[in-house]
């Protein structure tokens, strides 16, 4: 039974899988990690590549039963039942590491946030995201920034591979699709979770001008009543600000 709380649609094209798995080089060498492998349709043509090893994370223990029994053979894969929101074996994994995956729709945000401010212990990511949610992750000079923009960008370079149709799925999603690959280029050597914190209040309400953001956490509130900010515009609305701007802009509050 598919399961729509699961962002269930699967993969039913072989040549797309085949694309996905032909991104990643040097297979011989890496521990690959595939979050929501589902029936295992992306997993054959990853291990078809003969890889070091895969570690699949899947969070349907129906699926996860299933999995196992089609890999009992095969002991370079290792199957978990656990949720990606969850689990800290990402940590446990040993490098080089690279995560694949056709990500769950409905958590791939909060997951890519996730993993982005430790991409420097993987070579990188390659997934599939929605098409729409791929270009928010997409950073230029020119584009005006988002929180998804400002970390992808402050921790990797971020190309889209590919887009994909609706129709190389069972059952066929609302949304288009795009592969992305993120790789390590960290920017600036800030904490990366506080700075993760930081951009959900800043980009809160895009709307409101960055003042009435920053105002609404006691934190920043004390420290805006204790600082003098007066060379920074605290006027403007955050989309307005570039990369360069929200980095000054939070070491002046942290610093
Ligand atoms: N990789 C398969 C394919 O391409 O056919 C399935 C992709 S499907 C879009 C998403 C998969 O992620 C499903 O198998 C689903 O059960 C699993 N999943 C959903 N939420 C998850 C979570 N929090 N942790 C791990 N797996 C999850």
């Amino acid at each position: 039974m598919i399961k729509k709380s699961l962002s269930q649609n699967f993969l039913i094209d072989h040549n797309i899988a085949k694309k996905i798995a032909n991104l990643i080089t040097n297979y011989s060498s890496y521990n690959l990690i595939e979050v929501g492998p589902g029936y295992g349709f992306l997993t054959d043509h990853l291990l078809k590549k003969n890889p070091k090893k895969i570690i699949l994370i899947e969070k349907d223990y129906h699926l996860f039963i299933k999995l196992k029994n089609k890999y009992k053979n095969i002991n370079k894969i290792k199957i978990y039942n656990f949720d990606a929101l969850k689990t800290d074996i990402f940590d446990k994994i040993k490098k080089p590491k690279v995560i694949v995956s056709n990500l769950p729709y409905n958590i791939s945000i909060k997951l890519i946030t996730n993993w982005l401010p430790n991409i420097k212990e993987y070579l990188g990511f390659h997934l599939m995201i929605q098409k729409e949610v791929s270009e928010k992750f997409k950073y230029s000079e020119q584009k005006k920034i988002n929180r998804l923009n400002l970390l992808a960008y402050l921790y990797s370079d971020f190309k889209k591979e590919f887009d994909v149709s609706q129709n190389v799925f069972f059952p066929k999603p609302k949304v288009l699709s795009s592969v992305v690959t993120f790789t390590p280029n960290i920017k600036s050597k800030i904490n990366p979770n506080e700075f993760k914190n930081f951009t959900r209040i800043l980009f809160a309400t895009k709307r409101k001008k960055i003042l009435n953001n920053l105002l609404r956490n006691n934190n920043y509130k004390n420290i805006l009543l204790e600082k003098n900010m007066n060379d920074l515009d605290l006027e403007k609305r955050p989309e307005d600000l570039n990369f360069n701007d929200v980095i000054k802009l939070y070491t002046s509050l942290t610093g």
